[in-house]
């Protein structure tokens, strides 16, 4: 680029807010803020929107990126928008999901009674024994490991969580920050019921209550039809634009992307990975903050699409797998999520998903090696085979942020850091660190933009309140 046209895209472009990153959280800030009638550009590296809760094509199927839910804990407020841009494509499904525990499946949300009939005896003794033993009281809580320890007791923490842990953040449970376990609180009650049913203390058929919200085509649809809102709102979406410089000035930022563009605005919402954001700023942080931000890791996954043909392959939404013996974590099939009549009838996809780092040997091997560890896991595991016709597969590099024991001193290191940064805000997953669900990264969302003052000035003192909201509800569900 020419220094005049340099200079002639500098002057034509100077946007209000620039957000960077169209996920659910930049979506949604986007849209917002340019409904209160901001000029809004929004820089996406990859070439659709929708992040990690976007939907692609398999087989002429929609099928997401892993196992989306809408949870049924989802605010009125932002229920009645999202009705609102997807009418009655929004379904409320039965959740049919299953565990595999010992050699039992098991429905999710557990069921009581289900757990008693079903589980291997000398589990069940375990389990009885340990809640006999008043183990599910609160005690230590100094890494995940003790937390779920004390509020399911050892038997069900060695054979559920400690596996899941394992497989999911690929260290052990003793080595996770006991964050990791409050995120997971309603999900450990509904075992502390199913254990008090076995020991006896109190029968009660269901443990917490299913149900989810789903779009009929595909979890994506719902950023999609964000994505639409954003545009006929003037967000100016520009894609395949990897954001690769934000320069902070007096009175503007200027962000850069890889092929040489450069957008200025008066802020930026940035819901890039914290490391990154760390690693492209200028000002650059202080050495310190650096070397915090590089502790700061995030797991990847890895996602493999079988297509199996012969009609549905199961009556189930997902299956959970926290058996160590395959790193497939879990597998779901995402025409049982909707009742869409558009889905083929001859047809139908797998998804599986494998939590990994991208220096394990799984995430370099080919599509037939991945489909092949899928029909092993099915072997294993005693679920239905595949009629295996195709497979697609699909690599997220940074998809769960890892809660290692001390990650706290590292985060609040770069998050200081990054609060202090001139006419910039962190928000999203990546950009807070947090291992949100969708809901909570539209809530953000919402609350950033609410943060912004008529005159384009940001209010930090309403924002540090909305992120002290927010810490609380995704922490304590
Ligand atoms: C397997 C799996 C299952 C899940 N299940 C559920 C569920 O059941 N229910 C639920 O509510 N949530 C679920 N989630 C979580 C949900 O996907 C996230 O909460 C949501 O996607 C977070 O949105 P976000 O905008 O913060 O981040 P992201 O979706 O990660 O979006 C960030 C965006 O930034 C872009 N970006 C990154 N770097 C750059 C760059 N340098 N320049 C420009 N753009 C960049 C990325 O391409 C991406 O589009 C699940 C997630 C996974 C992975």
């Amino acid at each position: 680029m020419s220094v005049d046209d340099r200079l002639a895209a500098l002057m034509s472009t100077s946007y209000d807010l620039i957000v960077i990153g169209a996920g659910p959280a930049g979506l949604a800030a986007a849209w917002r803020a340019a409904q209160r009638g901001f000029k809004v550009a929004l820089l996406e590296r990859a070439d659709h929107t929708g992040g990690m809760a976007a939907s692609v094509d398999v087989a002429g199927i929609r099928v997401d990126q892993g196992s989306h839910r809408l949870d049924r804990a989802t605010p009125d407020a932002l229920l009645a928008d999202l009705h609102g841009l997807l009418g009655d494509d929004l379904q409320l499904r039965r959740r049919t999901s299953r565990i595999r525990v010992g050699d039992q499946w098991l429905s999710l949300p557990l069921r009581a009674d289900e757990v008693t009939r079903r589980l291997p005896p000398s589990l069940l003794a375990r389990i009885a024994k340990d809640s006999a033993a008043m183990s599910f009281r609160r005690g230590a809580d100094d890494s995940y490991g003790a937390v779920v320890r004390g509020r399911v007791g050892p038997a069900l923490y060695d054979t559920v969580y400690g596996p899941l842990a394992g497989k999911q953040w690929g260290v052990s449970g003793d080595a996770l920050s006991a964050m990791q376990a409050h995120r997971q609180a309603a999900r450990l009650s509904a075992w502390r019921v199913a254990g008090r049913a076995v020991s006896q203390v109190r029968r009660k058929k269901q443990a917490t209550a299913g149900g989810y919200y789903y779009p009929r085509a595909g979890f994506g649809q719902l950023v999609d039809t964000l994505a639409d809102a954003a545009a006929t709102s003037g967000v100016d979406i520009k894609l395949e634009a990897e954001v690769d410089r934000v320069r902070v000035y007096e009175d503007e930022v200027e962000v850069g992307t890889q092929d040489g563009d450069v957008v200025t605005g008066g802020l930026v919402f940035s819901t890039l990975p914290l490391p990154v954001l760390a690693r492209i700023s200028r000002p650059a942080p202080s050495l310190t903050s650096i070397e915090s931000a590089a502790r700061l890791r995030y797991r990847a996954m890895l996602l493999v699409y079988v297509v199996h043909e012969g009609g549905r392959w199961s009556s189930f939404d997902s299956h959970d797998i926290p058996d160590p013996r395959t790193p497939v974590l879990r597998i779901s099939e995402p025409t049982n999520y909707r009742d869409n009549p558009a889905d083929p009838a001859d047809h139908s996809v797998l998804c599986a998903e494998i939590p990994c780092s991208m220096t394990d040997e799984v995430w370099g091997l080919d599509d037939e090696s991945l489909a092949d560890l899928v029909d092993e896991t099915l072997g294993l595991t005693g679920l239905p085979a595949v009629n295996r016709v195709h497979v697609e597969t699909r690599r997220l590099g940074q998809v769960y942020p890892i809660y290692r024991l001390g990650y706290e001193d590292d985060f609040t290191e770069v998050d200081a850091w990054a609060r202090m940064i001139r006419r910039v805000v962190t928000l999203g997953r990546q950009g807070l660190f947090i291992f949100d669900n969708i809901h909570q990264a539209l809530l953000m969302a919402y609350d950033a933009v609410g943060a912004v003052r008529d005159d384009g000035r940001f209010d930090r003192y309403a924002w540090t309140v909305a992120r002290e909201r927010f810490a609380k509800s995704a922490t304590h569900p």
